[in-house]
Formats: structure tokens, C-alpha cells, sequence
């Protein structure tokens, strides 16, 4: 069976039992605080299980693109060296909301693996919760029971909490799971020992391929357990662990899903996968990560220095170091393998094909910055090794440094000492690692409260689209977060004007007045799995409402001239430039608009007057909003709007259009173009390989901006006298200017000529040597001039000046060039001199300076000076 139609009849039998079909949601979570990447099937449905809101259909069946390398779940680190953990899988999985259990749940389950997939009763085992005193949990006899039906009883193990209660995070919905098991050993193997002794056991061929988890238990933020009105059911099963089950192999990567990216890497690297254990571990690591890197890309997060932007560096990293140490990759080699990727992919997941390019870019730009941060990184590693040549010990503290500041796996670090006869000190390694850890937690450390329910009600209303005022609010709940060590308030309403922060808009700002005419600030507002949260400083103290909700109307209309600008600005650039310019990210907020596309080179001046033109024509055209709210899918592409890559997008979907601009948006506009007023773009700039920037201004900002420039230039005008033609007068006055410098360098050289010429008479005899001590306030500058001249018109020389400028004590030495030539070193002589003056210095064997901090050991630093240049 082919991975595909392994997918299929996953999709297909679960359709069988009336579970709608539903798409893979996006692997990069845009609005989720608590996560950065989808990491299981069920993050597209929390929502639902938080009771947020209503589920469309009771039951629902997908293939999800998980990620697994940041927070709870992470396998980052197991990756390459087992068969069987991804960073990037898919996971199938099926739903039940508030429907069907734990018997369903169990008998289709087994049903699809032994009849549907015919997979060997014999071979699989099943595990079961034991239950939890802390918790107040019992054993799970209802699971039990319903395994019975299909398995021996020595096929059914108890697992404890670690294993088979499943949570999301800290606090909501969790529960008892049930795990199956297969035993892939040979059959003298799984004789001598039973595979039930090696379930959990992390047998590398007695593993786990489906978790099914029974929700019915709300954690609360006092750890304690709640039952749930609605139980679910969230089942998850690793799909390249199935192929690999159904295909008869032992490793994930000896299945369908990897061999062609595995082929390819052998072609590009020469070596063969299966070797040796260390090129096998390489092969693994980069077909892996290839994919990781690659869907992120595709869904809108590009490598980056913050958060997931700097999840996904850090795997393309990984795989290069691998690549580069042990197959021999010392150029770009992850962004030739995209085009396999593609080939393999590309069918299922459309986003990978359409936007292949740009991820073969920005993979290698990526890969080529790495490189020669390895290049500087290693150089560095010499240095340590130098520095600590009698211990062999590379400190933690520096290979915190090379970790931190260049971007060094200590495992590289590790590598590298070894194969000098050096070791790492790990513990002080981590040490440092605690502290930074320390230093980011504080940085962010949130906490959240239990929610107060004072309401009933789900799905809340948006009322903003039409109104910014929405009297007779009800006040749902509200929760206490500590934000950074400040106490803020959450509020929820059964329906709000507020826009909750999204798709690059900002929230909206205003206030909430209660019955009795209390007022409270409403300082941001964002959504959360499904929620309007509105942040406030306080909780008022009558919540029974109802409730006045007021949105600062003169912050929102700065927000929509520029949301709507947005809008234009894409459209014009797709005019501009060519329809290949896809949105990559945007920011909408009052004062400016930024937003990120795809487009290969930097925009000429020419380009960017035009999209501007453009869209300030668009603006004068006055296009009023036209709003669809509930178009469906086919409707808006029929309409021409274009649906973003890694944006999730329900059944129905709105669509704005303003004269030629249509788009899918679920954000604020102005009600005509014109309100926006004037359109000003103020800088263009590359973010990443392929990838522009475009940061512009409107209305009263971008006035503003006229303004600024207008004064600055009058302000230029009257320091040249307001003459007609500025331009002209400016480049006469630097043309004037250079000329001088070069008449005053001409100056300088001829004072330091005379002076030098003048020093030389005052010589004195040392030994072979003539010797000529210098002690004026000089600038140093001028000293050294004076230095080379002398070095260079006079024989067995020694010119040593000591003395102070600005307050601070200066070393200048030089040696006639004979000497030099003969093998004096002035450079090095002065280092010991400098000592006297608490400093430093280096330079030439014919001339070298010197500068320090204490100026009262000038003397002594003269006479160390002449007693080493004259011995
Ligand atoms: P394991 O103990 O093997 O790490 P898990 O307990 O982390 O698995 P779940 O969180 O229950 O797994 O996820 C459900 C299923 O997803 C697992 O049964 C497995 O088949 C698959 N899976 C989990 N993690 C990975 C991964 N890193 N790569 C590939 N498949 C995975
Ligand atoms: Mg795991």
C-alpha cells in the first residue's frame, strides 16, 4: 500500500461512520499565545473543547501537519537518531464532540487497523489508565472493558499518568487515553520475550502508533479536576509510523514518505545511506528537517531571531551542521533537495509546490549565513583551545558563547574539542544555559487565572463591522493574568464593537462603562482559541452589566485608512511588479502600515513612485467598501480575491473589495477609499531572500511627513542663504570643503616633515643607536606622522615619544627602516611598554602605538621604551 492510499482509507472508513472530512489547519499558529506550531490534530478544534464554540459537525476526521520542537512536545533532539519521532509529521486522527465515546472510539479503531489495514491481531497491544490518587482518578474500567471485547487480557497493559493521561497544557481539557501498540520483532524475537513486557518501553520495534484520548476533565488553574459537560473524543495516530507498519519496515525513513528525499541526498552527497551509523544519523536529520523547514516556510514563518521565526533557524541549523560534518556539505545543499520535496509532496499539500522558489531562497540564504557562522565559530574554537592549551578544558562560559552568540550546537562544540583531545565543561555549559532560561521566563512569564463565569453563551458577536459603540453589552467572564509581574484583567462580552488583534491588525482600544456609570479602560483586546478577550486594568465592581462598550473611534480610523491602504499597496504592487507579489505578512496598527511580499529584487525608485501613484489614484477614486460577509469559498476566487498560504479559512469566508482590490479580510476598513487621504511610502527594504518590505504612512502621519521634510529643507535653504538652486550650492560646498582638508593634510605633512627634520638634529647616542625622545601634548595623529617621516629619513633610529593628549597617555615607537628591516619589531616592543600606562597596543616592526589609562606611569613607560628598543 502506498503511503497515499494509506491516507485515504484513513479518511475514507472514518467518512463511512459519518465524520466529515475537514483540512489540514495551518502548522504555524498565529494566535495562540501558548503556542507557537501545531503540535496535534486536536489545536485546530480547542476552541471546540474549550467550549468556545459550537462545532459544525459532531464528528470530523483529518490529516494534520504537526510540529514537534518547541514547549511540551518536543523530539527535536531524538530526531536522526531513532526511526520513528519527526519534528514535522502528519497525524490522523478522528473527532467526536460531544458525541460519540469511548466504546466507538475503541471498536473503529481496531476495526481499521485489523480488518481495514489487516494488521496482525497477535502483534498489537493496548494500554490502559490505572487512575491517579492525587488526582482523585481511578482506573479506567470503561476502556477496559471495551478492549476486552477484541484482545486477550495479557494484550492490555496499565499505564500511569505520565503515559496514559493525556493534557493539553497546564490547565483545560484532558483526560484518560488508550495507546495501541505494535510489535515489530521477528517471530524467534517476540517468542522469547513478550512483547507486553516492552510496550513503553522505548523498544526501538515495540512502539506506539495511536493515542486515543478520552476527554472528559477540565484542569483548573489549581490543579485540580473538573468533569466536563461535553465528552469528546481526540484521537492521534503518527502517519509515517503506519506506512511504516503497512509497508513492512522497521524505520519511518525506509517508507514511501522518505525514500526519494534519502535517494537524493545520496546523489548530492555522494556517501550511501546505511553506511555507517553516523552518515545514517545525518541522512535522517536533514530529510527531516528539510520538511520542518519547508511547511513552515510555505505557511508564512520564515527563519528568523525571535520566537518561531528562531524555532525554525535552529532546525535548518541542525540539519546543516549534520550535513557539514559528517557528508561532507560545505555549501548549500538543503535548498537542492526542495525540488524533490516538492515532487514527493507537492500533490497533497499544494502550498509547497506554489511557492517552492521562495522557499529554495530563503533556505539558502539561510544556509549560507550558517556556513560562515560555522566558518567563524570554528576559528573561535581554536582560540579557546590556544587559551586553555593546559587544562583541555573548554570552559562552559565560552561555549555558552559560541551556543548563544554564534549560533554553535554544543554537540558541534563537543565534537570539536574531542577531536582535539579537549573536552567541554558541560556542567558550567549548563549553567549559563539556566540562567539565560532564567532571564527569558522572567522575561515572559505569564500566568493565568481560572475564568469566572457570570453568563451563559459561546460563538460571541462582532458587532464592529458596523457600529463602534454596542450598548446593553453582557459581561460572559473574566479572568486575572500576571503579565511581566503587572496584574491585568480579562474580559469577555456576548458581543463587543472591539476588533480582537488579527491578521496583522492591532486591537482596538476604548472603554466599558457599567450600569452605573463606571468607567473602565479597555487597553488592547485579542483573540484567543476563538475568544474576543478584552484587557483591562481592573474588573469593575458591579459585573451584572449591561454593559456600554465604546471603541476609540479616532484610533480605529487611523487603523482603517491603513488596513485599507494595505490593501491598495497590494494591489498596485501586483500591478507594478507582476502577480507573483503574494502577501508575507502585514502590520496594520494607527501610526504606520508594514507589509511583508514576495518579490525577487530590490524596487527602483522608479517602482515605488508608481505603486504609490497608484494607490493615491485609487484613494481619489473614492471606491466605497463592498463588503460579502458570508461568501463561500468558490464565490470570493470567482470574484478574483486571493486566499493567503498558511491562513486558516472557514466554510464562509469575507470578502472586501474596494474598485479593483478584492480580498479575503476579516479586518476593519475605511468606508471609502478616500477617507484615507494622503498614502506615503516611507522605506523599502529586504527581510529576507525574496522577501521586500514596504513601511508606509497615511492621512494625517503621512501629512505630517510632508511637513517634517518640507521644514528640514527650509531649514537647509536658510543656511545657504535660501539661494534658488540648493542642490547645486550643497555640492559647491562640499567640493569646497574636500579641497581644504586636502590643503590642510598638505599642511600637516609638511609641519611633520619640519619637525621631524628638526628632531633628528636632537638625537642622542645610545649605545649603537641614535635615540630621539619625544614628551609634547600632541595630537597622536600627529605624532605618528611625524613617526613615519622620521623612520623613514633617518638610519639606526629610534623615535619613542610618551605623552599626553585629551588626558589620556600615549605610546608612539619607530625604527628607522634598517632596523626594521633588520629585524626589530616595534609592534611587539611596544605591547611591554605599554604596560606601564595600563594599556595596550600594536602596529607595524617600524612603527607602533600605544594607549592606555593611567597617565602618572608615562616616565617609566619612555625609559622601558628606549632600555628595549636599544638593547
Ligand atoms: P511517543 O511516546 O512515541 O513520543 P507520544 O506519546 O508523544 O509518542 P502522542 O502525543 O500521543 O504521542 O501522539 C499521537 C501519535 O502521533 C503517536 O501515537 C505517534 O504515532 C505519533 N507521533 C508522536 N510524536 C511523533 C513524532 N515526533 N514523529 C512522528 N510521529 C509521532
Ligand atoms: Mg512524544
Amino acid at each position: 500500500m502506498t503511503s497515499k492510499e494509506i491516507r485515504k482509507k484513513f479518511l475514507d472508513y472514518f467518512a463511512t461512520k459519518g465524520h466529515s472530512i475537514v483540512p489540514s489547519a495551518p502548522m504555524v499558529i498565529k494566535n495562540d499565545p501558548t503556542l507557537m506550531f501545531t503540535n496535534a490534530g486536536m489545536n485546530q478544534f480547542k476552541d471546540i473543547f474549550l467550549g468556545n464554540s459550537t462545532p459544525k459537525s459532531k464528528r470530523a476526521a483529518d490529516s494534520q501537519k504537526c510540529l514537534r520542537v518547541s514547549g511540551k512536545h518536543n523530539d527535536l533532539e531524538a530526531v536522526g537518531h531513532d526511526g520513528r519521532h519527526h519534528t514535522m509529521f502528519e497525524m490522523l486522527g478522528n473527532w467526536s464532540f460531544g458525541d460519540y465515546f469511548k466504546d466507538e472510539a475503541i471498536d473503529w479503531a481496531w476495526e481499521l487497523l485489523t480488518e481495514v489495514y489487516g494488521i496482525d491481531r497477535e502483534k498489537l497491544y493496548v494500554t490502559v489508565f490505572e487512575g491517579a490518587a492525587e488526582d482523585g482518578t481511578t482506573l479506567d474500567e470503561e476502556a477496559r472493558e471495551a478492549w476486552r471485547r477484541h484482545v486477550p487480557e495479557n494484550h492490555i497493559i496499565l499505564g500511569n499518568k505520565h503515559d496514559n493521561f493525556w493534557e493539553m497544557g497546564d490547565t483545560g481539557p484532558c483526560g484518560p487515553c488508550s495507546e495501541i501498540h505494535i510489535d515489530l520483532r521477528g517471530d524467534a524475537e517476540r517468542a522469547a520475550v513478550p512483547g507486553e513486557k516492552l510496550v513503553n518501553t522505548d523498544d526501538p520495534l515495540v512502539i506506539e502508533i495511536w493515542n486515543l484520548v478520552f476527554m472528559q476533565y477540565n484542569r483548573k488553574a489549581d490543579g485540580s479536576l473538573e468533569p466536563l459537560p461535553n465528552k469528546n473524543i481526540d484521537t492521534g495516530m503518527g502517519f509515517e509510523r503506519l506506512c511504516m507498519v503497512l509497508q513492512g519496515k522497521t524505520s519511518n525513513y525506509d517508507t514511501d514518505v522518505f525514500s526519494g528525499i534519502i535517494r537524493e541526498i545520496e546523489n548530492l552527497s555522494g556517501h550511501k545511506y546505511g553506511a555507517s551509523e553516523k552518515t545514517d544519523v545525518a541522512f535522517r536529520v536533514i530529510a527531516d528537517h528539510l520538511r520542518a523547514i519547508a511547511f513552515a516556510i510555505a505557511d508564512g514563518q520564515l527563519p528568523s531571531n525571535v520566537k518561531a521565526g528562531y524555532v525554525i533557524r535552529r532546525i535548518l541549523r541542525r540539519a546543516v551542521r549534520y550535513g557539514y560534518t559528517f557528508l561532507g556539505f560545505n555549501e548549500p545543499f538543503i535548498c537542492r533537495l526542495v525540488p524533490t520535496l516538492v515532487e514527493e509532496m507537492g500533490e497533497a499539500y499544494p502550498e509547497i509546490a506554489a511557492q517552492q522558489k521562495l522557499i529554495e531562497n530563503v533556505i539558502r540564504e539561510e544556509e549560507n549565513a550558517f556556513l560562515r557562522t560555522l566558518d567563524r565559530g570554528i576559528r573561535l574554537m581554536d582560540d579557546y583551545m590556544a587559551k586553555n592549551a593546559s587544562t583541555k578544558v573548554i570552559p562552559g562560559v565560552d561555549a555558552f558563547v559560541l551556543y548563544d552568540t554564534y549560533g554553535f550546537p554544543i554537540d558541534l562544540t563537543g565534537l570539536i574539542a574531542e577531536e582535539n583531545g579537549f573536552s567541554v565543561d558541560m556542567d558550567g555549559f549548563q549553567v549559563e544555559l539556566g540562567k539565560q532560561k532564567e532571564r527569558a521566563r522572567n522575561a515572559t512569564a505569564n500566568t493565568f487565572g481560572d475564568w469566572t463565569v457570570y453568563g451563559e453563551g459561546d460563538d460571541v458577536v462582532f458587532t464592529g463591522y458596523d457600529e463602534t459603540v454596542h450598548e446593553r453589552a453582557t459581561l460572559l467572564r473574566s479572568r486575572t493574568v500576571v503579565e511581566k509581574k503587572k496584574e491585568m484583567l480579562q474580559l469577555v462580552f456576548d458581543a463587543t464593537p472591539f476588533y480582537g488583534e488579527m491578521g496583522g491588525e492591532v486591537g482596538d482600544t476604548g472603554t466599558a462603562v457599567s450600569a452605573s456609570g463606571e468607567e473602565i479602560k479597555i487597553l488592547n483586546t485579542i483573540k484567543e482559541n476563538g475568544l474576543t478577550v478584552h484587557v483591562a486594568d481592573r474588573l469593575p465592581s458591579d459585573c451584572s452589566g449591561p454593559f456600554t462598550l465604546r471603541v476609540d473611534t479616532a484610533r480605529r480610523q487611523a487603523v482603517t485608512a491603513n488596513h485599507t491602504a494595505t490593501h491598495l499597496l497590494d494591489n498596485a504592487l501586483r500591478q507594478v511588479l507582476g502577480t507573483h507579489v503574494e502577501q508575507k505578512g502585514s502590520f496594520v496598527g494607527p501610526d504606520y502600515l508594514r507589509f511583508d511580499f514576495s518579490h525577487f529584487s530590490k524596487m527602483t525608485e522608479e517602482e515605488i513612485e508608481k505603486t504609490e501613484d497608484l494607490v493615491n489614484a485609487m484613494i481619489r477614486a473614492d471606491y466605497p467598501l463592498e463588503e460579502t460577509r458570508e461568501a463561500t469559498m468558490d464565490e470570493a476566487k470567482e470574484m478574483g480575491a486571493i486566499a493567503l498560504f498558511g491562513e486558516k479559512y472557514g466554510d464562509r469566508v469575507r470578502m472586501v473589495k474596494f474598485g479593483p482590490s478584492v480580498e479575503l479580510c476579516g479586518g476593519c476598513h475605511a468606508a471609502t477609499t478616500g477617507r484615507i487621504g494622503l498614502f506615503k511610502i516611507v522605506s523599502e527594504s529586504a527581510i529576507a531572500a525574496g522577501v521586500r518590505r514596504i513601511e508606509a504612512v497615511t492621512g494625517a502621519k503621512a501629512e505630517g511627513m510632508v511637513r517634517v521634510m518640507q521644514n528640514t529643507l527650509r531649514g537647509i535653504r536658510e543656511m545657504f542663504n535660501n539661494v534658488p538652486d540648493i542642490q547645486s550650492a550643497i555640492a559647491k560646498a562640499l567640493e569646497q570643503n574636500s579641497e581644504m582638508r586636502k590643503q590642510v593634510d598638505e599642511y600637516a605633512r609638511k609641519a611633520a616633515a619640519q619637525t621631524a627634520e628638526a628632531l633628528k638634529e636632537k638625537a642622542e647616542k645610545v649605545g649603537d643607536y641614535s635615540v630621539i625622545r619625544f614628551t609634547m601634548t600632541q595630537d597622536p595623529q600627529a605624532v605618528r606622522e611625524i613617526a613615519t617621516v622620521i623612520s623613514r629619513i633617518t638610519t639606526d633610529t629610534v623615535f619613542a615619544a610618551a605623552f599626553e593628549f585629551g588626558g589620556r597617555p600615549n605610546l608612539v615607537l619607530a625604527y628607522s627602516e634598517n632596523l626594521a628591516a633588520g629585524g626589530k619589531n616595534a609592534g611587539k616592543d611596544i605591547r611591554e611598554a605599554a604596560r606601564f600606562i595600563q594599556g595596550g597596543g600594536g602596529g607595524q616592526p617600524h612603527l607602533a602605538t600605544a594607549g592606555g589609562r593611567d597617565v602618572s606611569g608615562l616616565p617609566a613607560a619612555l625609559d622601558a621604551l628606549i632600555e628595549i628598543a636599544t638593547k
